[in-house]
């Protein structure tokens, strides 16, 4: 039988390009510690499917890269498909570097909200130092909104498709962030998706393309990003929230007693019912795969 989210690839470089090819999208998860780690990796046994799981810069702080990706790599042993390691949204060059030599499988460099020129500079720099480690590179172009990314009009956040396909050509990124009307976090409207532009910059480059925001997006929209060339999705604010609001509640219940294998054993399972739900929106068509 087919097992069309555990297909192996010899890279993850290989599994992006296959996974635009064929309408398929990598789900990607931002995660704190070895318990939210833990739910993913079970989340992902469970569906049968590779998954990514990511830092956002001040965990990459807070941990170090070195000892993050130590931490994947003991948590690969319980997991039956790729668990990939990235660096969400960085916008410095050398935390970069530092996670490519400290063994990640991927990294972003956010330059979006420096001017062209900058981005491009940057996104190169980071693309020639990843190339002899094989890693994967994500650049940024357009504005995902939300925490504190003021716009005043479309114009303002939405990538155009002549910088899109100027900073592909010269910088060459492996993967493309792209602003299209997508927000970090929980908004209080849905995002306005701007499919029309989606296809557009779809048409104009190869590389796949990557969502971000996904906690906010319904599923018919994820799925269809999914048919116009999103390859990976990011899904953040669902996991942190559900992870510190479990955590809160029981901690309020046990008072001084509180004691964290305790707390954790009840935590674990519920990121991982998430983290699930996300799957199964994300590899939609999962049930005609298993
Ligand atoms: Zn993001």
């Amino acid at each position: 039988m087919e097992k069309k989210f555990s297909e192996q690839f010899s890279s993850l470089h290989e599994l992006f390009k296959a996974y635009r090819k064929s309408e398929r999208c990598l789900a990607a998860f931002n995660v704190n510690d070895n318990y939210d780690l833990k739910a993913v990796v079970e989340a992902a046994n469970e569906m049968n499917t590779h998954v990514m799981v990511m830092t956002y810069p001040p965990v990459a702080d807070l941990i170090t890269p070195q000892v993050f990706a130590k931490m994947v790599e003991g948590m690969r042993l319980n997991a039956h498909n790729k668990v990939f390691l990235h660096l969400d949204h960085s916008t410095s060059v050398d935390q970069c570097k530092a996670a490519i030599d400290a063994g990640y499988d991927s990294v972003m460099i956010d330059g979006s909200q420096q001017p062209l020129e900058e981005n491009i500079k940057m996104t190169k720099e980071v693309v020639e130092y990843a190339k002899s480690a094989n890693v994967v590179v994500e650049a940024e172009i357009g504005k995902i909104l939300g925490r504190g990314v003021e716009v005043k009009s479309d114009d303002d956040f939405l990538a155009s498709v002549a910088d899109v396909t100027q900073l592909y050509k010269e910088a060459n990124p492996d993967i493309v962030a792209v602003g299209i009307g997508t927000a970090h976090g929980f908004t209080p409207q849905e995002p306005k998706i701007h499919f029309g532009r989606l296809g557009e910059i779809a048409d104009a480059i190869p590389a796949p393309l990557v969502l971000h925001g996904g906690t906010g997006i319904p599923d018919k929209d994820i799925q269809k990003s999914i048919s116009m060339g999103m390859s990976k999705i990011n899904i953040g604010t669902i996991v942190h929230t559900t992870y510190m609001q479990e955590a809160l509640k029981r901690m309020n219940e046990a008072g001084e007693n509180a004691y964290p294998p305790f707390i954790m054993n009840e935590v674990v399972p519920l990121i991982k019912d998430v983290v699930v739900d996300r799957l199964k929106a994300v590899n939609f068509e999962y049930e005609l795969s298993v």
